[in-house]
């Protein structure tokens, strides 16, 4: 859809360079990936990053709907920048993301200063619609649409690891979740385009890729082919094992898993391939089996504790990291205290917690049963400490232990130090200063001693 914008003047690209632009992200790895791409095709139209938000010519928010509380805050920014533009109708302002698909022309209405609204299947379509926006248009961009793939080079925030998507949307329907109708149906890229992909990174001197999907699990479902054995040509197995090979990478790691989809298969691949991490992002959402069926997650908890022991077989040191959200609809005391329960059972590394919010176009938001603020604040601190406190005791097992640690770069808290990661996912730093002088770099590989245990991190010392 289309209207006419507040601009009175041609922008800036009828007299040379565009201009500078600022994007702010809120929400997931999706979206920080699909910011990178947006700034990579910014700057391939001719515009430079700004210093500061309120300097730029152009000022885009990737937003976030997983929880109210996401949503409220880009309508805060936009506040600021309406003001802005009321003094200098030049300046460009865009929403994209799951808020930008959710309100989608609502958002003109609300903010009369807004010159495109885009969603998430539109983002590597951005210097397209700017060419609209350009010709004076409101441009409100959310119908489906198949995404293409993408030439623009990110503009990434890392230069050892990268984000690449392997498959964008999701066709599960649990009942608590935004994502759906916010991001489209399932659509995986082809196997070939991700490891091309990979190898332009690794030329780069990327060094670890993160493979991106809502529900990576379904990785390759709504793609052709079966093999003679019957099974779907393209999983993410077969993706782990193809792009294996790609050289200059040391490590490759995947999110977000499904446990309805989680395979034995996946488990075996990742213990015999030696880049991918023994680490496991499997979100549970709740310990109990009544509350699984009414969030239509599709598992219980039982194939949860097999998928987990499943991986400890084969790999005794991995770690487990998680999301559970408390007090869904319903969710009685003692269902709570099974998922507490859980967590302590299984020993999670880490676990991202959330009180259950109600969100528009899901079914769960229009249940009777909705619990009080009071009890979502209460279960949601206990949960936090019981998390904490076995997240810590997690961490006590790498105290004396040799870790390889994958430099990202100087710590921003001391620049003595740097910090990385281990191949289990814990951030961990160490003295920048080598024993034989100079200086770790990002991208080196580095054993490090650990000496010190935090409940989410390490420090330690490199060994010579
Ligand atoms: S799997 Fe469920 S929670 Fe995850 S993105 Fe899809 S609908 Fe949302």
């Amino acid at each position: 859809m289309t209207a006419t914008s507040l601009r009175t003047s041609p922008s800036p690209s009828a007299t040379g360079g565009r201009g500078s632009y600022w994007i702010t992200t809120f929400g997931c790895q999706m979206n920080k990936a699909d910011s990178e791409r947006m700034a990579g095709i910014l700057e391939s139209m001719g515009y430079r990053e700004a210093q500061a938000e309120l300097e730029a010519d152009l000022v885009l928010y990737n937003t976030c709907t997983i929880r109210d509380n996401a949503e409220q805050k880009v309508y805060s920014y936009l506040g600021r920048q309406a003001q802005r533009k009321r003094v200098n109708p030049n300046l460009t302002l865009v929403v994209a993301g799951c808020v930008a698909q959710q309100e989608g022309e609502s958002l003109l209405r609300r903010v009369p200063e807004l010159d495109l609204v885009m969603g998430p299947q539109h983002a590597n379509r951005l210097d397209v619609l700017l060419a609209q926006v350009e010709q004076g248009q409101q441009v409100v961009a959310t119908e489906e649409h198949h995404i293409l793939e993408d030439i623009t080079t990110a503009r990434r925030d890392s230069s050892i690891c990268g984000w690449v998507n392997v498959i964008y949307g999701c066709n599960e329907r649990c009942t608590y979740c935004v994502v759906p109708s916010v991001r489209g149906k399932e659509q995986s890229r082809l196997p070939e385009a991700i490891k091309l992909e990979m190898e332009g990174l690794a030329a780069q001197g990327f060094k670890e890729i993160t493979l991106l999907g809502q529900n990576i699990d379904a990785y390759g479902r709504d793609l052709p082919g079966i093999t003679p054995e019957g099974r779907r040509q393209h999983t993410l197995t077969d993706l782990l094992q193809f792009v294996h090979d790609v050289e200059g990478l040391e490590r490759i790691r995947f999110a977000t898993s499904h446990p309805r989809y989680f395979t034995e298969r996946l488990i075996d691949a990742c213990a015999d391939l030696p880049k991918v991490c023994e680490h496991f992002h499997i979100p549970f959402q709740s310990g109990d089996d009544e509350v699984l069926k009414a969030m239509a997650r599709g598992y219980t908890v039982d194939r949860y504790r097999r998928i987990i022991d499943r991986i400890r077989e084969r790999m005794p040191d991995a770690s487990i990291s998680a999301d559970v959200i408390v007090a869904f609809p319903g969710e009685t005391d003692a269902q709570y205290h099974r998922t507490l329960d859980l967590i302590e059972e299984i020993g999670f590394d880490q676990v991202n917690t959330a009180a259950y919010s109600p969100r528009p176009n899901t079914p769960a938001a229009d249940w009777p049963n909705q619990l009080s603020e009071e009890v979502k604040v209460e279960r949601l601190r206990e949960i936090n400490a019981l998390v904490e406190r076995v997240a810590r005791q997690r961490s006590a097992r790498y105290a004396g232990r040799s870790e390889q640690v994958l430099v990202e770069g100087i710590n921003p808290k001391d620049p003595e130090q740097v910090m990385g990661r281990t191949r289990t996912n814990r951030l961990t730093f160490f003295p920048a200063a080598r024993a034989g002088g100079g200086q770790w770099q990002a991208g080196d590989l580095v054993e490090v001693r650990i000496e010190e245990v935090r409940a989410f991190s390490l420090s330690g010392t490199a060994q010579p």
